[in-house]
């Protein structure tokens, strides 16, 4: 990671203008050849057909019905076609592009969607059709987004490409320093650093990467910063200090909900009417939201339990236990004795037992007694030292830099 990162840099640096540059100048001449090609019809009936693939659509049918290619000729090309890539895994959404020439197809591309960095290419030459599988160049670069936080994490990126990946890496990334469900206030900020794979042709502009630094300002919990850095053959984020984001606990088994009703030793029970103790959080959410170990453990009850309806106990190290209640489904494969990691789905929202609405009963036990989990500490993380922390302590240096670089830029521009 330390290494990709220099690497990183001294391209940022170096190459990044002059390879858009010549890059840019080669795609204007190609417009320009276009440009000229429809001019000149009666010297040159030259055009380019693009078809984006829908459901369903099969090949040699888009070739013969869609873009009027001959037969004999659309044969020819799926038999070329198949020598690199199987046709049947066409998707919806990919792109071919064909160059023709008076009903002659002289050159075909084929563009995966979900693989931005790979194309088909098919030409013509004395012989027949010949394909290639090709690899397009892209360049790697940091890339920052600065949000500010309306409602939540996921309408705040809303408006971007890829928002959604960008909203759940962060809040996996920030899994145990914020609750998402109640801790977000209207005006916070946000800013990212990430690393992006541009390829330098095709319709997706970028591929986006790892976050590499991420800052959250918040009004109820300040500033939360994370940066990634690699430790113990895995890459984690830790704070300024070098203290691992990573710790005992979850924040919350749910990610965006709200809390519906807090741990309490007498509140009124919204079905039996009567002053009852709530050992425990509920958050409510939609059925079927996915619900997730907030600690390794191993499950030590998964099934039908009263009012609870369908229930998962899972025991966890230090003497705590954590239970998820009116379950609308336990995940198959949670079972008495089974090892659950942290952040694992062990089950779904629902409404199962003695509840008014979809919801999340959420409990915490420490040495057999409730705890109220809003007020729990968690068990101690993990702190660089040594060789580690000073080698953190320059890849900050670096993050720094880049962030610097990218704001002078953006005040230039
Ligand atoms: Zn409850």
């Amino acid at each position: 990671m330390f290494q990709k990162i220099k690497v990183f840099t001294i391209v940022f640096i170096a190459f990044w203008y002059t390879s858009i540059y010549s890059d840019k100048k080669r795609e204007m001449n190609v417009k320009e050849k276009t440009i000229e090609n429809s001019l000149n019809k009666s010297v040159d009936k030259e055009k380019i057909v693009k078809y984006e693939f829908q459901k369903n659509d099969v090949l040699s049918n888009v070739l013969m019905f869609k873009i009027n290619v001959l037969p004999s000729i659309s044969y020819e090309l799926v038999n070329s076609f198949k020598n690199v890539w199987n046709p049947k895994k066409i998707k919806e959404g990919d792109l071919i592009e064909l160059k023709m020439n008076d009903g002659e197809v002289k050159e075909f591309v084929y563009r995966p969607e979900d693989n931005p960095l790979l194309k088909v290419v098919i030409y013509k030459d004395s012989s027949g059709y010949k394909s290639s599988l090709i690899e397009i160049p892209y360049k790697r670069e940091y890339r920052f987004i600065k949000k500010e936080i309306k409602d939540n994490l996921f309408l705040a990126f809303e408006d971007i490409n890829k928002g959604d990946y960008f909203a759940s890496f962060l809040s996996d990334i920030f899994a145990w320093e914020i609750d998402f469900n109640s801790e977000i206030r209207k005006g916070d900020s946000v800013i990212i650093l990430y690393e992006s794979i541009v390829p330098f042709e095709g319709e997706q502009k970028e591929i986006p990467g790892d976050i590499v630094y991420a800052r959250f300002k918040g009004k109820y919990f300040g500033v939360k910063e994370g940066f990634l850095f690699e430790e113990k053959g895995g890459e984690f984020y830790y704070d300024r200090k070098g203290a691992s984001l990573k710790k005992g606990f979850l924040k919350s088994p749910l990610p965006f909900t709200r809390i519906t009703s807090k741990f309490s030793y007498r509140r009124m029970h919204p079905i039996l009417k009567k002053k009852r103790p709530h050992y425990g959080i509920d958050y409510g959410a939609p059925v079927g939201t996915p619900v997730k170990a907030i600690a390794d453990g191993y499950v030590n009850y998964a099934g039908w339990k009263g009012g609870y309806g369908n229930y998962i106990r899972i025991k966890h190290a230090n003497g705590y236990e954590t239970g998820y209640g009116h379950l609308k489904k336990i995940r198959k494969g949670i079972y008495r004795g089974r090892r659950v990691k942290q952040g694992e789905v062990i089950g779904w929202v629902g409404m199962t037992g003695l509840a008014t609405g979809p919801h999340l009963h959420f409990e915490i036990l420490k040495n057999g007694r409730f705890m109220n989990f809003l007020r729990i500490k968690s068990p101690p993380r993990e702190i660089l030292s040594g060789d580690r922390l000073k080698e953190f302590k320059s890849r900050i240096l670096e993050v720094e830099k880049i962030l610097n670089h990218i704001e002078n830029k953006n005040k230039i521009s």
